[in-house]
């Protein structure tokens, strides 16, 4: 079983999403035998961010103030620990120039130890429409019409491809977490997933298969026929449980080992070596 992971949430602050402490979380991981562990909550940030959730920022320095002190509770907590914990973000990438400059200004100011990109929202070209996939699921009265979910959804997947280019990331979360929502599992949207396969084949970035997607949906994130065509391409990647509470770190490890040992993928990839 890979002995590490490093797509994990706390609830720090009563402000992130995650069930448990931090302590809690590296205790529960160092039971069960992993070696190495990285914490990544959410870092949503942008200057037309809605006011959908707590963990949402449209404020650099407010932002940038609680990162900085969730970075310093863990490094805190970890030094009670044989473990090595190295901390990060969960990073909501957006394509304009004007959040990169924000973020790589922030990533200075912060400095973590690693980023994960991921892509949560629908949004328009210009940035000042900006929708949280679960924030939509759990308000349905929210509608989108048809025309506007197809421009949305295509710019989903562009924002995945920027986020790939961008250099930015340790690795990329989750590539069609937008079908845990019911949208893009049909193969008329497969253009779309080639074209991010393409990309990370063509600037070696390392991916994730995320397990949380058996316990939602009974289907790992992304797609088996994706996983195969990046094993082909010998594209890194590394198993993450995207665990949100103790219960879930490791989930689903044995299953992603036997699905990676089916395909002979052997390209494993670990941040800190
Ligand atoms: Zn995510
Ligand atoms: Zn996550």
């Amino acid at each position: 079983m890979q002995e590490y992971s490093y797509h994990m949430h706390t609830n720090s602050f009563g402000i992130f999403d995650g069930h448990n402490t931090p302590e809690e979380m590296i205790r529960k991981s160092e039971e069960l035998g992993l070696k190495k562990i990285g914490i990544s909550n959410h870092l949503a940030f942008h200057p037309n961010m809605p006011d959908q959730s707590k963990m949402f920022f449209s404020d650099y320095h407010q932002a940038c103030d609680l990162y900085k002190r969730v970075i310093d509770e863990i490094r805190t907590v970890s030094l009670n620990f044989k473990i090595d914990v190295k901390v990060g973000f969960e990073v909501d990438f957006f394509a304009s120039t004007q959040w990169r400059n924000l973020f790589e200004k922030m990533r200075e100011d912060i400095k973590a130890d690693y980023y994960i990109g991921a892509t949560h929202y629908l949004r328009n070209q210009t940035e000042d429409y900006i929708m949280n996939l679960y924030y939509l699921q759990r308000n349905p009265q929210i509608e989108i019409n048809k025309e506007d979910i197809t421009v949305y959804l295509n710019i989903y997947w562009d924002n995945v491809i920027e986020s790939i280019k961008s250099g930015y990331f340790n690795f990329i979360a989750h590539l069609d977490v937008c079908k845990l929502f019911g949208y893009c599992g049909g193969s008329e949207w497969d253009d779309r997933k080639k074209e991010v396969i393409e990309t990370l084949a063509k600037y070696k970035q390392p991916y994730e298969l995320n397990t949380s997607g058996w316990t939602k949906i009974g289907e790992q994130h992304p797609y088996e026929w994706m996983i195969d065509e990046l094993n082909k391409k010998n594209v890194p990647i590394i198993i993450s449980d995207d665990a949100h509470c103790v219960d879930t770190i490791t989930q689903h490890f044995d299953q992603a080992e036997s699905l990676l040992k089916k395909h002979n993928y052997t390209n494993r990839y670990c941040p800190f070596l």
